[in-house]
């Protein structure tokens, strides 16, 4: 028995010094989310001095955008609602530009001050019946991306009323991982993949000039990758996926609300969204869990090139009119990068 351990041993050694390894991760907490930054390449100090770039890049932005930094520019934004427009950084001011014009498409499905909505959901179990109506409906009444007014002359954002809030809760960290990458593309790698918590973005190559692929999990078919995707250059988004929810009367509620009505939204467990822009993909995803399955595809397919692949709470599988999986069945193990969609709900 001993003996057999130590041969396995020896020949998962040997096999390991057989070649280079050109892929190096380095796995951390940023952004609150666990980050899982590869680069690959022939040279390890090449590739670490990547991710470090990459690194710095993600604190960087963190550092602009948080509204938990009470330094940051957004903070400052915020603390100046229905007082005064505020100077901001160009690249902020892009970043809540771009945010408004993905309400616009949304019909405000997707609005930045959906951070002004005061908490009146808790999903923490405690919760036994539906608030009234007319709490529900103030408790949105500050949402209103028509109210982030911006001056691209003074480069200010003014956010109307008092009490209003922005975050960047759905957009900032697929802004992060576009933005890693980027920089990452330019220092003589052969490819690198940002993984911000299973949203996920590649570039180039993966070890062994492989296109890099991820397997989809489904629930259902518990250990089983039930399609991969081919992932060269796209980002694979999800939101959902949530453990969070609170069941009041038979009636499951996410915590991803409707800013428009404040009612949790019902009947999804997950939507990843498929597209070469991170950003837009995160946002997305958000916009589209929100609109639901109907609504939802019907946007990602007026959009060329974005795809979208919804499970519903009842594990259903629907994916918009350009989006052809192969379904396959393979083990895990196979496959590097996984993205776990329709995750079963916690106990
Ligand atoms: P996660 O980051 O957890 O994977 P999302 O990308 O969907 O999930 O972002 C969820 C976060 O986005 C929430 O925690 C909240 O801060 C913010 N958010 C939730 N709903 C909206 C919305 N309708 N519009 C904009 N931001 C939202
Ligand atoms: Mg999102």
């Amino acid at each position: 028995m001993i003996r057999n351990t130590a041969t396995l041993l020896l020949v998962f050694l040997s096999l390991c010094s057989l070649g280079q390894k050109e892929s190096h991760t380095k796995i951390l907490l940023l952004m609150g989310s666990r980050f899982e930054i590869t680069a690959v390449s022939p040279d390890q100090d090449t590739a670490m001095k990547a991710i470090e770039e990459g690194i710095t890049e993600i604190k960087r932005i963190e550092k602009l955008i948080s509204s938990w930094d009470t330094n940051s520019q957004t903070s400052e934004v915020i603390r100046n609602a229905g007082i005064k427009p505020v100077i901001v950084d160009q690249e902020l001011f892009n970043l809540i530009r771009r945010s408004i014009k993905i309400s616009a498409l949304t019909h405000g499905a997707f609005d930045i001050s959906y951070a002004s909505m005061d908490k009146v959901w808790h999903f923490d179990g405690k919760m036994k019946e539906l608030p009234d109506s007319s709490t529900v409906a103030a408790s949105v009444a500050k949402i209103n991306y028509k109210n982030i007014i911006l001056n691209s002359e003074k480069r200010t954002v003014f956010l109307k009323e008092k009490g209003m809030k922005i975050g960047f809760g759905a957009i900032g960290k697929g802004y992060a991982a576009n933005r890693a990458l980027d920089i990452m593309s330019k220092m003589n790698l052969k490819g690198a993949l940002v993984n911000a918590s299973g949203d996920l973005i590649s570039w180039g190559k993966d070890e062994g000039e492989k296109d890099w692929k991820i397997g989809i999990i489904n629930p259902k078919q518990k250990g089983k990758v039930f399609s991969w995707l081919n992932i060269n250059e796209t980002a694979v988004v999800t939101s959902g996926n949530y453990e969070k929810f609170v069941t009041i009367n038979g009636q499951r509620y996410s915590h991803i609300i409707d800013p428009r009505t404040g009612y949790p939204v019902k009947g999804l467990s997950s939507v990843s969204i498929i597209c070469p822009n991170a950003e837009l993909a995160d946002a997305l995803a958000t916009s589209v869990f929100v609109l639901g399955k109907e609504k939802g595809i019907e946007l990602i397919n007026k959009l060329k090139g974005i795809e979208c692949l919804i499970i519903t709470d009842k594990q259903e599988l629907f994916t918009s009119e350009n989006l052809h999986l192969d379904y396959i069945q393979k083990p895990i193990a196979n496959h590097k990068y996984q993205i776990k969609i329709g995750k079963e709900h916690a106990k």
